[in-house]
């Protein structure tokens, strides 16, 4: 049988159903064993395991008193299985939020699926426009603010390998929350400038040659400008 890794193992257990808590009956959470291991030294057997993680569950809210009583320690219980098992277990955990940090929120993983997917999509996209030179649809999808940054952030790079001096302008105007694809853009406006010859008068930011001495719409001297 082939080793199967811990992101095999997590895309085979997130497949399964969630089981209920025997104690609550609240739907269990998808739990990532912390690196450190138990007192025996073995850890948990498995990088993953579901958990309760309700804090009206009987097991948690008697488990207070219980482990004062019998360990003088002040900790709880929750209760796990391990997955594709009926196997449920109780483990200590110190403090209503033990553990919480390793709940593999199903709606981040979600998320990120969903921009993986979108990113692929757009890589694809603009790999047809930019053999079509189509930079409409390139232009579009820099502005597009719902398209990942690192497809906007490929599209302004391709505006500056494609696009005309008039593009220019509506580049300029364009502000980018991310610092990233910001910088991506301005990149992209020296790199038209640097294909045409061009260059923005200080003055009045009307286009004009690199070389140009006066302005051919504001007429100031913008030689060594
Ligand atoms: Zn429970
Ligand atoms: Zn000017």
């Amino acid at each position: 049988m082939a080793i199967e890794t811990k992101q095999e193992y997590l895309e085979r257990v997130m497949a399964m159903e969630k089981p209920r808590c025997p104690h609550c009956d609240h739907e269990m959470k998808l739990w990532e064993v912390p690196p450190i291991n138990f007192s025996d030294g073995l850890g948990w057997g498995a990088p993953f395991l579901f958990l309760c993680f309700n804090d009206e569950c009987t097991l948690f809210t008697k488990g207070w008193q219980d482990m004062q009583e019998h360990y003088a320690q002040r900790a709880s219980m929750r209760c796990f299985n391990y997955p594709g098992t009926d196997q449920f277990e109780c483990m200590p955990v110190f403090s209503a939020m033990g553990g919480q940090g390793q709940v593999i929120d199903d709606e981040v993983l979600a998320q990120q699926e969903m921009l993986k997917e979108q990113t692929k999509r757009g890589f694809s996209i603009l790999a047809d426009c930019y053999v079509n030179k189509d930079l409409m649809t390139i232009m579009q999808l820099l502005t597009d603010a719902t398209e990942p940054v690192r497809v906007r952030i490929k599209a302004a790079e391709m505006i500056g390998d494609l696009a005309e001096v008039q593009a220019v302008e509506p580049l300029r105007f364009m502000r980018a929350g991310n610092q990233k694809l910001q910088e991506a853009i301005e990149a992209a406006i020296d790199q038209i400038h640097e294909r045409h010859f061009t260059r923005e008068c200080p003055f009045c930011a009307e286009i004009i040659k690199k070389r140009a001495k006066i302005c051919k719409n504001c007429s100031k001297e913008v030689a060594g400008q």
